[in-house]
């Protein structure tokens, strides 16, 4: 891709911009080069998608579930035929390797669920003598949607689809690192088959647009994924106007804690993966390992080796599997995070050269260890979304556990061990919304519920669950005569 893209609002099915006519730019983070031009939404914009939204509203949630799944299958098609533009639009705006790229797919995976299994279900009662009683599951209205950088379209997948297969009309803002897939898929809404007002895709800062949704009067409720900062203030917005229901999917700071029975292969590529995939900006991210004692140096040299071998370069190559921080304030607050980490002790395992901190230069971070960090020092309790481990040892399961758990975060813990006994009491015990045994993060299962405990966040996706999300509750009491006890 060499022009440079222009990409616009999708507001009521059309493609306009900002309606202040402001833009900002967006750079590639490995050549430093302009790619896009994109629209900035403005309070007005927010409104007038939120206005098309309402518009939107009462046909298509008056529509039955299989017709409403219509257009999300085309979607879906749409989106896994466009795999390979819609990889190279994230490489170039954020620097994911293409090489590694499975969102497309996993957009589709939520676009055909959601477009067969959008049967909201309430219940019925005849517990109350005299009554017979129902309860309902009814869309909100008008939902907003804020999504983060990393992963931009698995979020725009799982957020829309169960959103609009319930009934719902969605606003979404897209983030300012990584707008490029939201912007082509918003393309496509139309000629799949969805009305006007359904699906809006504005693209813009969170001090703007992010910050106009989170107060809206008129959104009902709102999922996002992203930061715990960030997330703190929708709530704070939110409560602020009109007490939306929200749903959070926020920050990490995984633990792993590798028992002396595992299987350390397993243990090394299962670690080494979670925290260096997509240059270690993964929420579920094991950051933290706990290697017990025994096991330390050995464990450690076969870690090393695996993160050294990590091949750093242009994302767009198929080859590369560890691409440039997406941008130079994610590059300089990784860097910033490592002299931290040098200064509060410890040893520096691998430090690869880093580049120069100027755009136009990739920004490149090779892996970094570092061992034995104090458990209080910053680099062990803040997120620093990077490709930056600490390796920590331990003696005892109860000292792993209580160091896994004394942190702010409960995302993802993984664990390995061959005593099945102890997986089991380990688990329960792990203060977090998942757990891996014998496997790390990103390993999960579509059905089971994703989300965090503690400031990681509140509410649970998955397959199963989603559209609980999107729909309100009712409860009906009728009362029949001679209907008994
Ligand atoms: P971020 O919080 O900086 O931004 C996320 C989105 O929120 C962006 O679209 C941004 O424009 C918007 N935003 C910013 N300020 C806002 C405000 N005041 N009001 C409304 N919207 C606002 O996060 P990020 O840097 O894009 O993403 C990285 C973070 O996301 C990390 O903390 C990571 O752990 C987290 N994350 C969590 C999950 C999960 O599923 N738990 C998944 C991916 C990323």
């Amino acid at each position: 891709m060499t022009d440079i893209i222009k990409a616009d609002l999708l507001i009521n099915n059309k493609s306009v911009p900002a309606s202040s006519k402001e833009t900002f730019d967006l750079f590639s983070p490995y050549t430093g080069k302009l790619v896009a031009t994109v629209a900035e939404a403005s309070v007005d914009d927010v409104d007038s998608a939120v206005a098309a939204a309402e518009a939107a509203f009462p046909a298509w949630s008056a529509l039955s579930p299989s017709a409403r799944g219509k257009p999300l299958k085309k979607l879906a098609e749409k989106i896994i035929a466009a795999k390979d533009e819609l990889a190279e639009l994230d490489a170039i705006s954020m620097g994911r390797p293409v090489g590694g790229y499975f969102d497309a797919d996993y957009a589709g995976v939520h676009f055909n669920y959601f477009a067969e299994a959008a049967y909201a279900q309430g219940h019925s009662s005849l517990n109350t003598p005299g009554f017979l009683n129902l309860s309902l599951r009814q869309p909100f209205g008008v939902v907003g949607v804020i999504i983060p950088w990393n992963a931009p379209l698995v979020f725009f997948s799982k957020k829309i689809a169960p959103a609009v297969a319930a009934g719902n009309c969605v606003v979404l803002k897209s983030s300012e690192k990584a707008p490029l897939t939201s912007w082509k898929v918003a393309q496509w809404i139309e000629e799949c088959g969805f009305p006007p007002g359904v699906i809006n895709v504005l693209s813009g800062h969170g001090q703007i647009s992010g910050a106009a949704i989170a107060s809206h009067m008129k959104i009902r409720a709102i999922s996002f994924t992203g930061s715990s900062r960030t997330g703190r203030a929708i709530q704070k917005a939110s409560a602020d106007s009109n007490l939306k229901k929200v749903v959070f999917e926020l920050g990490g700071k995984g633990p792993a804690l590798i028992f002396e029975d595992a299987d350390l292969d397993e243990a090394v590529k299962g670690t080494e993966f979670s925290i260096m995939f997509n240059s270690g900006q993964t929420c579920m991210a094991n950051s933290r390992i706990y290697v017990q004692e025994s096991i330390r140096d050995k464990f450690t040299e076969a870690f090393t080796r695996a993160a050294s071998s990590r091949k750093l370069g242009d994302p767009t190559q198929k080859d590369i599997n560890h691409g440039p921080q997406a941008d130079k304030v994610q590059y300089e607050t990784v860097l910033k995070y490592i002299e931290i980490g040098k200064k509060s002790g410890g040893k520096v395992l691998v430090a690869g050269e880093q580049a120069d901190a100027t755009l136009g230069k990739p920004l490149l971070i090779s892996p970094v260890l570092f061992m034995e960090q104090p458990e209080d020092s910053q680099i062990m309790k803040e997120e620093i979304f990077g490709p930056v481990v600490v390796i920590n040892t331990f003696k005892t399961e109860e000292e792993v556990i209580a160091k896994a758990n004394d942190t702010e975060f409960g995302l993802y813990a993984a664990l390995y061990t061959n005593d099945l006994q102890r997986a089991l009491r380990v688990s329960k015990k792990l203060e977090s919304g998942m757990v891996g045994v014998n496997c790390a993060s990103p390993t999960g299962s579509w059905d089971l519920p994703f989300g965090g405990w503690k400031s990681s966040g509140t509410g649970r996706e998955s397959l199963l669950e989603s559209i609980e999300h999107f729909t309100e509750q009712k409860s009906i009491f009728i009362k029949v005569s001679g209907i008994g006890g």
